[in-house]
Parts: structure tokens; sequence; C-alpha cells
């Protein structure tokens, strides 16, 4: 499969998984965390899903088209690593992370520190939506629609 048709299929993965949260009404009460900013699209997209939340977007810096640039107080330019951790107990809502890179040896190491991070951000009965497997006690696997092939993006509840 080319890397185009990877894209697409996650990107389709990533939307679906948002607006079955979306469409279902699932959210609890608390903020959004969009963990990885890049152009902005997705960010575009859960501002327009869920339009009352505050949506707390992370970053290393800011690349995104000027139409999705989040105001100042809820922009955290930084890694990750160490800016989401003031976050923590934070009670989010929804924790989406796409920070995968595509290269296994450099997801391994993200995957070591990041699980932490979003069980950290999230308040119980939260959501996570990942395009990397999120391996932490407190977060419940949950079944995706059956036209999203396995592996392609992960649902995680907390407990
Ligand atoms: N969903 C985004 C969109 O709609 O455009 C795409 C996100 S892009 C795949 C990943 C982004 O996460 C990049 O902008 C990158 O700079 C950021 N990122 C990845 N790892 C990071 C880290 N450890 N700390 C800070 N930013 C990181």
């Amino acid at each position: 499969m080319s890397r185009l048709d990877m894209f697409i299929k996650r990107m389709s993965a990533q939307r679906d998984l948002l607006n079955l949260i979306r469409d279902q009404n699932l959210l609890p009460e608390g903020p959004i965390m969009e963990v990885g900013l890049g152009n902005g699209r997705t960010y575009s997209h859960l501002t327009e899903s869920f339009p009352d939340r505050r949506i707390i977007v992370f970053d290393r810096h800011v690349a995104a088209h000027k139409s999705s640039i989040p105001q100042e107080e809820n922009l955290v330019v930084g890694e990750i690593r160490e800016t989401a951790r003031d976050f923590i107990g934070s009670e989010a809502a929804l924790v989406h992370a796409d920070i995968g890179t595509g290269y296994p040896e450099k997801d391994a190491i993200v995957m070591s520190w990041l699980p932490e991070l979003v069980a950290g951000m999230l308040r119980s009965g939260g959501y996570a939506v990942s395009g990397l497997a999120l391996d932490h006690p407190q977060l419940e696997t949950l079944p995706i629609p059956v036209h999203i092939e396995p592996g392609r993006y992960y649902f995680y509840r907390k407990i």
C-alpha cells in the first residue's frame, strides 16, 4: 500500500472516531487536548465539532494555517513530554494525539512516555483518540468501527 493510501486511511480513521464521539454525544465535562497541532486541520475539525469546549493545543512550534492557530491562552509551545506535565489533573474530556512519525524506533520512544501523560490529563470517563497505541492500565481499549482497520488508529476511555 502506498504511503498516500496509508495516510488517507489514517486520516479517515481519525476523523471517523472523532465524529463518533461527537455524534454519540459521548464527551463528559472538561476541556479537549489536541496533542500535535501540525497544520491545524484536526484542530479545525475539533473547533467545528465541539464549539463550546475549550481546546488546548500542544506543539513544539506553530506551523498551522493561519485560520487554525489557537488563541495564546490555549497554545502550549514546547516539547510535549515536558509541557504536558503541567496539565496532569486537567480533567480533560478528550485527548487527541497525532504525533506518530512513521519510524517505529522513534514512535517506540514516544510510546514510552505518552500513555502516562494522556491518562494523567484525562478525567475518569474521558476519551483518548490516538495514532499511536497507548498502553496504560487506566486506559481501557474501546472497539473501533468495523470499517477501520485494526491498528490504523486507537480509541480508549479512562477507567
Ligand atoms: N493533526 C495535525 C493536523 O491536523 O495538521 C497533524 C499533526 S502532525 C502529524 C504532528 C505534530 O506534532 C507536528 O506539528 C510536530 O511538530 C508535533 N510534535 C510531534 N512530536 C512532538 C513532541 N514530542 N513535542 C512537541 N511537538 C511534537
